[in-house]
């Protein structure tokens, strides 16, 4: 037997005013896409032969440009092509990929295979719980199951459970599809963290039924994506049935537990206190244990904004209090990080920062003193070693420490801040660019502030002008 696997993924943000393009997605082809999944393992265990397509990620920023998605899917279909006869399809695709002109790109991607491969091929998709997953998926696709956690902890638990799935699949011959519902809610990720209830509550019901009900092979609530404007734009559930009879009973469970997950709606919240940017700034200061950990939610780049909103920073400032240590981390802004690159440590001059490219990014003039740059180190999931994610260069202005970066990067981890030579305890706050409190920031911090700043993954998604999203919707309507 023989089974093809790869990787395309990306989490499109129609709200950013870029397009995500060809040299943004880390790309690796041949025996390199083996070495990138942590499932080669599970199939040659089984004896079944490994034919690597691609691996292609990109940080999560605007739709993706046509042209490179047509790149990258023609080189799957090329292998998919040279191997007609493959018994079993194995991908990870984020499942929020946006295509300008294409619309879903792993809706897109399932149907391209599956016309090649036919019915015969059984095709597995690890995916991100973050999807909004066109309603036809699941007759394109065998088996599909996303992470049961946010902040995502669970990559690797969930790529192998898919790809044992599949090999369960192609002993036992079972060419089964999984059962779907589409659930009319969506919330922006950090309204429904499965740290806190009633998403920790769901997690439990479906892990439940994955370790204890012998007809449910596998069980996934997609929250979905809300900076995505898509008629597919929603959460979702879906049941992978364990054995082709099994299918009826799953549809009833799939039907259950997606009027379990509707009547949740009005309980979905955020973990931690969330204040707009105004109060951020004084209540961390002044009211909170520190250090206070911020997370600047509305310029999240890991929701695909762009990394470089100054609005935190100008309220900051506007305190000046010489008695208070504030870390800012990073923010991204190429020709700020080149000036700092001119001048010698200890300088002080006059810097611009902000891009100019959307509301957040208005350019403000500050004084700066240099303080170094540093490579900015960084893992992608927990079990790989950091590598270079981008350069940081430490400047201070006045009491405020700021990192300002030559790429859109969220700090989330220990090891990004050790890289700048930069330790979060020695503030009395530290900003940094994302949503929910992840665990290594609750390591960091003694106290949080979720700060609902504007910006591309403003969490108020009751204000955006969504044009194609299905209607009704909770909470843009109130049903
Ligand atoms: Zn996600």
């Amino acid at each position: 037997m023989k089974v093809i696997i790869g990787a395309f993924a990306h989490e499109s943000n129609d709200f950013c005013p870029k397009k995500t393009t060809r040299d943004m997605f880390e790309f690796y082809e041949g025996q390199d896409v083996i070495s990138h999944l942590p499932v080669g393992d599970i199939f040659s265990n089984a004896g079944i032969e490994i034919i690597p397509a691609i691996y292609a990620d990109a940080q999560s920023f605007g739709p993706v440009e046509e042209q490179t998605y047509l790149y990258f899917e023609n080189k799957i279909l090329e292998v998919v092509r040279a191997n007609p006869d493959a018994d079993g399809i194995w991908m990870f695709c984020h499942g929020a990929m946006n295509v300008e002109n294409i619309g879903s790109g792993e809706y897109r991607l399932a149907c391209d295979m599956r016309k090649i491969v036919g019915e015969n091929c059984v095709i597995s998709f690890g995916m991100d719980l973050h999807g909004n997953i066109e309603a036809d998926f699941a007759n394109q696709v065998n088996i599909f199951r996303c992470y049961h956690t946010a902040p995502h902890t669970d990559q690797v638990d969930t790529y192998r459970r898919t790809a044992q799935a599949l090999v369960y699949y192609l002993q036992n011959g079972y060419k089964t599809h999984c059962q779907m519902r589409k659930i009319p809610m969506i919330f922006p990720g950090e309204m429904a963290a499965t740290t806190v209830d009633p998403f920790k509550e769901i997690i439990r019901v479906i892990k439940k039924m994955e370790d204890e009900d012998p007809k449910v092979l596998c069980a996934s609530v997609f929250i979905g994506f809300a900076w995505t404007d898509a008629a597919r734009t929603s959460s979702t559930v879906v049941i992978v049935p364990s054995a082709p009879e099994y299918e009826e009973y799953c549809s009833q469970k799939t039907e259950a537990l997606a009027e379990f997950v509707f009547s949740k709606r009005t309980e979905f919240d955020f973990e931690m206190l969330s204040l707009p940017p105004e109060e951020t700034a004084v209540v961390s200061l002044y009211e909170l244990e520190s250090p206070v950990c911020v997370t600047d939610m509305g310029d999240n780049p890991t929701a695909g904004t762009t990394g470089g909103s100054n609005v935190l920073l100008k309220e900051y400032l506007k305190i000046d209090d010489k008695d208070k240590k504030v870390l800012i981390v990073g923010i991204f802004d190429k020709k700020a990080f080149g000036v700092c690159q001119t001048h010698k440590v200890g300088d002080t001059f006059d810097l611009t920062i902000g891009m100019d490219i959307d509301d957040v990014t208005r350019p403000m003039l500050v004084t700066a003193t240099y303080k170094g740059s540093h490579d900015v180190l960084g893992y992608t999931i927990p079990t790989t070693p950091p590598i270079k994610r981008c350069e940081g260069a430490t400047i201070s202005i006045g009491n405020i420490d700021v990192v300002i970066t030559d790429k859109a990067y969220a700090f989330t981890q220990e090891v990004n801040f050790r890289s700048c030579e930069l330790d979060p305890g020695m503030y009395d706050v530290f900003v940094t660019k994302f949503g929910y409190i992840f665990p290594e920031l609750k390591k960091m911090g003694k106290s949080f502030i979720m700060s609902n700043t504007p910006g591309e993954s403003y969490q108020m998604i009751t204000s955006f002008d969504y044009k194609k999203i299905k209607r009704p919707i909770y909470p843009i309507d109130k049903i």
